[in-house]
């Protein structure tokens, strides 16, 4: 049985950001890759970083990206379409209690607006592979430091918030946090992962006192506009930071990085981090403000460097 977390909410909106750079669009399946050479042949490459083929992107989205939308939906239908693309942002996590959902909130149909609750039906659909089977892209170990964790998740998950509620910025071991901001703002490299990563470099040296002269471009801003065009329904900015520090929790890559505690000092930080962003965006929207804040924080935990800064924590 394949475990929700009460309370998540999403469906695809086609906000659209979901096929730019925001992610490598692969690794792809043989006859994955036939079948969008049928569409254009040549659009696929190897990826060192996954391992992988992927479809390679153009203008910083995916290259069979239209104005009017995905070509190989509308020449193959929603089953024509990668793994990949159906999946995102579910991820299955395979725990030693079971098999569960979780999302990732680098994406505004999952963040922003009127969302229903994951439909289970879409969710297995979404995630299986053509074989039928439920492939988990995170399996986490059996260990004391999980299990003390998953005794205390449902009363952790009834306020995320309040879970997390330690002192940001520990101390760190052999580096600063200005070296970390600088490594963080060294990412721009004229994509919007760039912009973001930057963000979140400029974002942790303004928390240490420096001053910041301007706001850079903000990333996948025509996917936000899209967004909060389509979005009637507003939420205040806690709700939606409160959702992801759950699902960044439920999803337990944390355990990846370190124990429980470690988890809580990193997601202090990182919710620091988008509570500073959302400051700085205040004459946005404040549920898509969030909602853009939310990205850069888990963009951020996502980037390789972030697990050494974990274990950095003393
Ligand atoms: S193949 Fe279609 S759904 Fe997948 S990333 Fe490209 S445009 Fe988006």
């Amino acid at each position: 049985m394949l475990q929700i977390r009460p309370g998540a909410r999403y469906r695809c909106f086609g906000d659209g950001l979901c096929c730019t750079d925001i992610h490598s669009i692969g690794p792809l399946t043989r006859p994955e890759v036939r079948r969008l050479a049928q569409i254009e042949p040549g659009l696929t490459e190897r990826n060192p970083r996954i391992d992988g083929v992927v479809i390679t992107p153009r203008a910083g989205a995916c290259a069979h990206l239209t104005e009017s939308g995905c070509r190989v939906h509308a020449a193959l239908g929603l089953d024509g379409k990668p793994g990949v693309c159906r999946r995102f942002p579910y991820r299955l996590v395979r725990t030693p209690v079971g098999l569960r959902l979780s999302t990732e909130h680098r994406c505004p149909c999952r963040t922003l607006g009127d969302r229903p609750p994951i439909d289970l039906a879409d969710a297995i659909a979404s995630t299986r592979t053509a074989s039928g089977r439920m492939v988990a892209d995170l399996v986490v170990a059996d260990t004391e430091d999980l299990r003390a964790y998953l005794a205390r998740e449902p009363e952790l998950l009834r306020d995320p918030l309040a879970a997390i509620d330690v002192e940001p910025f520990p101390p760190l071991e052999d580096v600063t946090w200005n070296d970390v901001a600088h490594h963080y703002r060294g990412k721009l490299d004229g994509s919007a992962c760039g912009d973001a990563l930057a963000w979140f470099g400029d974002m942790v040296l303004a928390l240490h006192g420096h001053p910041l002269r301007q706001l850079r471009a903000r990333p996948w801003k025509p996917a936000f506009d899209r967004a909060e065009a389509r979005s009637m329904a507003t939420e205040p900015p806690d709700t939606i930071l409160a959702d992801w520090i759950a699902d960044e929790l439920w999803g337990l890559e944390w355990t990846e990085r370190g124990t429980f505690e470690q988890a809580r000092r990193d997601l202090a930080t990182r919710l620091a981090v988008a509570r500073e962003v959302l400051r700085r965006l205040a004459g946005v929207r404040a549920d898509r403000a969030a909602a853009e804040a939310v990205l850069i924080g888990e963009m951020a935990g996502a980037a390789p460097l972030w697990a050494s800064v974990v274990r950095a924590f003393r």
